[in-house]
């Protein structure tokens, strides 16, 4: 067995390293400039050191020197001796070791259940910290991106402009219903697609309107993208990334949460999850009912968008919101014709006016109009 050895300390003028021998009679102490008998009867131990994993040795035998062995097998060989006053120190000892690793497991514990805890927590914080985001920074983000229309690549025409608030204006929630102003923006993009910004703003493309073939489909197309924005869907989203990414750069320090706070403003490239989706088109729902516009338009879009994609295509539905691919077109188609039976059920529903506007807006002028510019 490998000998067990030990510091002998206050001794003589300097340290002596001697070999500790544990026998039944007592310590034996073993070196070149010194042999000597421990006896157990007034020998204490104590564990020292910051792990605890040093043992001093005292007795009056030794004066006031002390002995110092950092070796574990010491305390195992210590087990062995009968003497009950050697036992009773061991087991001081080993509570307190057993201690230590305890509060150290314990904080281990802690720091990976607040680490697990932060990343649960993370949805819940994120969403009551968009509660009390006052709605002004919405209609910021509204703003930021009314700036970018431009007659290059937006119908700005006041004629056309006008001609479309007719039709649309209707089914905003009013001043008193919401705290955005809205604003629908033509964008002369030959996509067929719609996105809402958080705060009002909306932008639907010019491919969509000239695909439509009723008013109702792209009022359904709207009101999908009025409850984004009523949601705060897109303030969800972007809070979502830009915690992803601060959570990512606190725990591995990296600089990427600079990177997607400088992209904050690049909100197309926001995704909306499955859950916004689905409230969204149950929000398009609601609104379709109290306007008494008929789900068949939305209905009849979704026909013309899943015949025309490739199965499986995410192509040019990546960036815009309203044609994204999840949930599911049938998914969503359900959720219409449900609401379509229900309306048809209900036709003189007490609550639910009928929109003034689709009995004057002609979409085929309108489609001129857009044409012409
Ligand atoms: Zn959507």
């Amino acid at each position: 067995m490998k000998k067990i050895y030990g510091q002998l300390y206050g001794y003589s003028t300097h340290k002596i390293s001697t070999e500790v021998q544990v026998t039944p009679a007592g310590l034996q102490l073993v070196s070149p400039e010194l042999s000597r008998s421990l006896s157990y009867a007034e020998l204490t131990i104590r564990a020292a050191g910051t792990n605890d994993d040093a043992y001093v040795v005292s007795t009056p035998e030794l004066g006031n020197a002390s002995l110092v062995i950092e070796d574990e097998r010491f305390l195992r060989a210590l087990a062995r001796v009968p003497t009950a006053s050697i036992q009773a120190q061991l087991r001081t000892i080993k509570k307190k070791n057993s201690t230590f690793y305890q509060l150290i497991a314990a904080a281990l514990v802690l720091i990976v259940s607040i680490g697990v805890g932060l990343l649960l927590m993370r949805d819940y914080l994120l969403k009551r910290a968009i509660t009390h985001l006052p709605p002004s920074v919405d209609q910021m983000l509204a703003k930021a991106a009314e700036m970018r229309v431009n007659a290059s690549t937006h119908h700005t025409d006041p004629a056309t402009i006008r001609y479309f608030e007719h039709l649309i204006t209707p089914i905003f929630p009013t001043s008193d219903q919401s705290p955005f102003k809205y604003q629908v923006h033509i964008s002369k993009s030959k996509d067929k697609n719609a996105f809402a910004y958080p705060g009002g703003y909306i932008e639907i493309t010019e491919g969509l309107i000239l695909e439509a073939d009723s008013s109702e489909e792209i009022l359904g197309v709207l009101a999908h993208e009025i409850a984004h924005i009523e949601k705060r869907h897109s303030m969800h989203a972007l809070a979502y990334q830009m915690g992803i990414g601060l959570s990512s750069a606190l725990i591995f320090g990296d600089t990427s949460a600079y990177q997607i706070l400088a992209q904050a403003d690049r909100i197309t490239s926001i995704h909306n999850t499955k859950d916004m989706e689905r409230e969204a088109d149950q929000g398009a729902v609601d609104l379709m009912a109290k306007h008494q516009i008929s789900p068949a338009g939305i209905i009849r879009f979704f026909e013309k968008a899943s015949e025309k994609l490739p199965k499986g295509s995410t192509q040019a539905m990546v960036i815009l919101d309203f044609l994204s691919t999840h949930p599911s077109y049938p998914e969503r188609l359900e959720l219409f014709r449900a609401a379509q039976s229900k309306q048809n059920e209900a036709q003189s529903n007490e609550l639910s006016k009928p929109l003034p506007s689709s009995k004057t807006f002609d979409l085929l002028t309108f489609k001129e109009m857009l044409q012409k510019n």
